[in-house]
C-alpha cells in the first residue's frame, strides 16, 4: 500500500531553519532560477518551496530529500523550468506546490492532488475580483461573512486547489459554484469524490484537495 496523500504547510523561515535546508538539494534549472531573483525574499520563498516539496515527497515515498528527482512542466508552453511539479522518475506520484509572501504549501500523493496557500490579508476584497472568480451565491456568502477577506481567501484557495487538480480552469472560476461548502469548514471534509483538507493559520489560508483524504505532516524533525 502506498502512503496516503501528505501535505505540508510552513513559513519560508521555518523551512530555511531545517538543518539540511540547502540549495544544493536543488537541481540545475532551479539553481539557475534562484540566481535570477532580484529580491532576497522572493529567492528565499522559491528555495523554501522547492525544499518543502522535496521534504513532502521524501516523507511520502519513505526516502531521503536528496533522492528526489524533481521536475516541472508547463501545460501552457511546454517549458520544463516552470509549471506543474512532478517526479521525473516516478510518474505514479503526484505533487503540488504553492508559495506566496513567506508561506508555502506542498503535497505528494498516489493520486492527483492540488494545494494552494494565500497570505492572510495580502489580497483585498475588490468587488471586481469577486465578480471575476465567484458566483453570485458565493459573493453573497462572502459579503455576509464577519471576515469577508478570510472568507474570500477560503473560496479562492479552494478553487485554486481544484484548478491544480484539473477539475476547473481559471476561465471557469466564476461559474464553479462552491457555495454549498462551509466558509469555516472543519479541517477535513468531503464533497462528492473529493476530500478537502483546509486550514486557517494566523498568517495563511490553505486548501488541499484529492480523491483520497490528505494528511497534514509536520516538517521533518518537528
Ligand atoms: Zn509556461
Amino acid at each position: 500500500m502506498p502512503n496516503p496523500p501528505f501535505a505540508m504547510l510552513a513559513t519560508t523561515a521555518e523551512v530555511l531553519a531545517q538543518p539540511d535546508a540547502d540549495e544544493r538539494l536543488l537541481t540545475g534549472f532551479e539553481r539557475d532560477r534562484l540566481e535570477r531573483f532580484r529580491r532576497p525574499a522572493d529567492r528565499d520563498d522559491y528555495l523554501a518551496a522547492h525544499l518543502l516539496v522535496r521534504y513532502c515527497a521524501a516523507a511520502h515515498l519513505g526516502t531521503d530529500p536528496a533522492a528526489i528527482a524533481f521536475g516541472q512542466q508547463c501545460p501552457g508552453c511546454g517549458s520544463t523550468v516552470h509549471g506543474r511539479p512532478h517526479l521525473t522518475d516516478r510518474p505514479g506520484t503526484h505533487l503540488s506546490l504553492s508559495h506566496t509572501n513567506g508561506v508555502i504549501a506542498a503535497a505528494a500523493a498516489p493520486v492527483p492532488v492540488g494545494v494552494d496557500v494565500e497570505h492572510l490579508g495580502a489580497r483585498s476584497n475588490d468587488p471586481a475580483t469577486l465578480q471575476h472568480v465567484l458566483t453570485p451565491a458565493e459573493a453573497a456568502l462572502v459579503h455576509g461573512h464577519p471576515d469577508p477577506t478570510a472568507a474570500f481567501l477560503r473560496l479562492w484557495v479552494r478553487k485554486e486547489a481544484l484548478i491544480k487538480l484539473g477539475r476547473t480552469s481559471l476561465d471557469a472560476l466564476a461559474s464553479l459554484d462552491l457555495s454549498h461548502l462551509p466558509l469555516d469548514p472543519p479541517p477535513s471534509h468531503r464533497d462528492g469524490d473529493l476530500h478537502y483538507l483546509e486550514l486557517t493559520t494566523p498568517t495563511a489560508v490553505f486548501a488541499a484537495a484529492a480523491t483520497l483524504p490528505v494528511e497534514l505532516l509536520p516538517l521533518p524533525g518537528q
